[in-house]
């Protein structure tokens, strides 16, 4: 293991265990400064303990490149690993084996952590089939959402990195996508055009998150019923302990899932955990398709499946309405129906 394989590991790690942007920073700049430093001085310093004085390394870090260049599995990076495993239950355990791929996930082109080929490597070593990238529209300008000629580059850029992908002898391939915002009027902050050429869209509500019932219901099934729509992203909006889910008719949006073929998402995401159990028994009982996605925003997170795979088989969840359980050509086939 090389200093820099034992600091990507780390920053992983802690991004997996969703631990605050200044402590996976400071590993993130040691990276950069042991990319920018002659390996021969590298191992000089490490020896004559004068690491710390190149700006960017500190006590933790220099640790680390230590025992990597002595042939160690660094003790910091042994914690980190142990601490922010994720635990799996048996009948979750299922369902991830049944899991071919993961249909939402962010890059560094909107408000991602990692490039697409990070992701995408990650998601190989996970052992799925596909990804869906799926970054923010435009009207998220906080999470840096793309516009459409952004994301007509990124069509092209998901071509060429497919293509390396090929070229290196994977099966695996990047789909196209976007988490397209629902606007407050139950319209899609993207052209039909551009919905179109996707493989497949997510479509989430991130503002006015408040707004009353009736009117959320509306902007809701709005969204769900447009054809272009495959999943309907985190549902209730809810950050556990921290915001409140959104209120709306539970039972209008998921029959309008199922007449309208729109799969509720079960999102991995820690913090949200959505929708919560009582909404996933509902969306069973409408005969609603699932979608379980890590929702990830840095390599270590698309590990985060466990966390729905668990809540999905507690509640039950039908395997064989999971659309990312199924064959990838049976899900593209659906999503363009
Ligand atoms: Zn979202
Ligand atoms: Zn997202």
């Amino acid at each position: 293991m090389t200093p820099e394989d034992a600091l990507l590991r780390v920053i992983h790690c802690l991004d997996r265990a969703l631990a605050s942007p200044y402590k996976t920073r400071a590993f993130v700049r040691a990276l950069e400064v042991v990319h920018e430093t002659d390996p021969v001085e590298l191992a000089e310093r490490a020896r004559d303990g004068r690491l710390t004085e190149l700006d960017g390394i500190g006590d933790t870090t220099a640790g680390v490149i230590i025992e990597a260049l002595a042939g160690l599995v660094p003790s910091y990076l042994q914690q980190v690993e142990a601490d922010s495993e994720i635990g799996l239950t048996d009948a979750g355990a299922t369902y991830r084996a049944a899991l071919r791929g993961d249909c939402h996930l962010h890059s560094t082109w909107s408000d991602g952590g990692a490039s697409i080929e990070a992701m995408a490597a990650t998601a190989i070593d996970l052992g799925h089939e596909y990804m869906v990238l799926t970054d923010h529209s435009a009207r998220l300008t906080v999470a840096h959402g793309l516009n459409e000629e952004r994301l007509a580059n990124q069509l092209v850029e998901i071509d060429r990195i497919n293509d390396e992908i090929a070229a290196a002898g994977h099966t695996f391939r990047i789909l196209t996508g976007m988490e397209v915002d629902i606007l407050e009027d139950g319209a899609l902050d993207l052209s039909p055009g551009m919905l179109e050429q996707l493989d497949v869209v997510v479509a989430s509500v991130h503002s006015k998150l408040r707004m009353d019932a009736d009117r959320m219901t509306e902007r809701m099934v709005m969204a769900v019923a447009n054809p272009h729509v495959d999943i309907l992203g985190h549902c209730t909006g809810r950050k556990v302990g921290k915001r409140p889910e959104s209120q709306f008719d539970a039972d209008y949006v998921f029959a309008a899932c199922a007449e309208f073929g729109t799969a509720v998402e079960i999102n991995c995401r820690p913090e949200r955990l959505d929708p919560p159990r009582a909404l996933i028994d509902l969306a069973i009982e409408y005969g609603c398709y699932f979608s379980i996605d890590s929702d990830a925003h840095a390599t270590g997170q698309l590990e985060w499946q466990p966390y729905g795979c668990n809540r999905a088989a507690e509640r039950d969840v039908p395997i064989e309405r999971i659309v990312n359980s199924w064959p990838v050509d049976d899900l593209i086939s659906w999503t363009a129906a």
